[in-house]
């Protein structure tokens, strides 16, 4: 199972590709994780991106190419994988095509978080972070249990730096120019899925696992949404 979910920032990708990271063993590749943890360790990748990332512009092509050829290349990701954060770009989304077609490889589905921007601003203004494992919360909607601590691993919680509201802008303006295009190119290929973003992180899990045809009414799962997609 090969899938992109494609989205705008906040929309519960990541929370979403972490469940099934965790119950599925489905490897999560989010490259916003790996610009993270190279900006934090210093890394010659993590100069480069550094500027980018905190103005909420995107990283050029080139590097994140470069960067996801590497990570799919990796044992773990020959069986399957979740994309979280990539292609953002119609540029990316053709390199990794032609990527994984030299591998003999495809993209199973596309899965696109559809969330109205009232509730993306909300969610990300209120999102933290957890510095440890990456668990993701949200003050009003999924606070954890103890102010400030990790339910899972009990590391100290933080708020990115880009979820500070004017950096916030920047990212949903980049997204609508940049990333949104991808919605089309994927629907002209046949493998886009809409799904309700705004629905409870259970909800969107079983949905999410009904289109990737890892339950049992997988198929039927597909032809529901691909019909709500067509509706649109
Ligand atoms: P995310 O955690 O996915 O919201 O990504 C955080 C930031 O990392 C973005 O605002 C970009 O600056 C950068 N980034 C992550 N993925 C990409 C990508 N595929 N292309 C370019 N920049 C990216």
């Amino acid at each position: 199972m090969n899938l992109i979910f494609l989205g705008p920032p906040g929309a519960g990708k990541g929370t979403q590709a972490r469940l099934l990271q965790a119950r599925r063993g489905i490897p999560q590749i989010s490259t916003g994780d790996i610009l993270r943890e190279a900006i934090a360790r210093g890394s010659e990748l993590g100069r480069k991106a550094k500027e980018y990332v905190e103005r909420g512009n995107l990283v050029p092509d080139e590097v994140m190419v470069e960067i996801i050829a590497e990570r799919l290349a990796q044992p773990d990701a020959q069986e399957g994988f979740v994309l979280d954060g990539f292609p953002r770009t119609v540029a990316q989304a053709r390199s990794l095509e032609e990527l994984l077609a030299r591998q003999g490889r495809r993209i199973t589905a596309v899965i696109y978080f559809h969330l109205p921007e009232e509730k993306i601003v909300q969610r990300l203004s209120g999102r933290l972070i957890c510095t440890r494992c990456g668990a993701i919360y949200h003050v009003d909607h999924h606070p954890p249990r103890q102010l400030g601590r990790c339910d899972i691993c009990g590391g100290p919680l933080y708020q990115r730096d880009d979820d500070r509201p004017e950096v916030v802008r920047r990212r949903l303006q980049v997204y609508r120019q940049e990333t949104e295009p991808l919605v089309e190119f994927y629907k002209e290929r046949g493998l886009l899925f809409l799904v309700d973003a705004s629905q409870g992180v259970e909800a969107l899990h079983q949905t999410i696992l009904r289109i990737a045809g890892a339950s049992p009414e997988g198929q039927e799962g597909q032809a529901e949404t691909r019909e709500a997609r067509a509706d649109r």
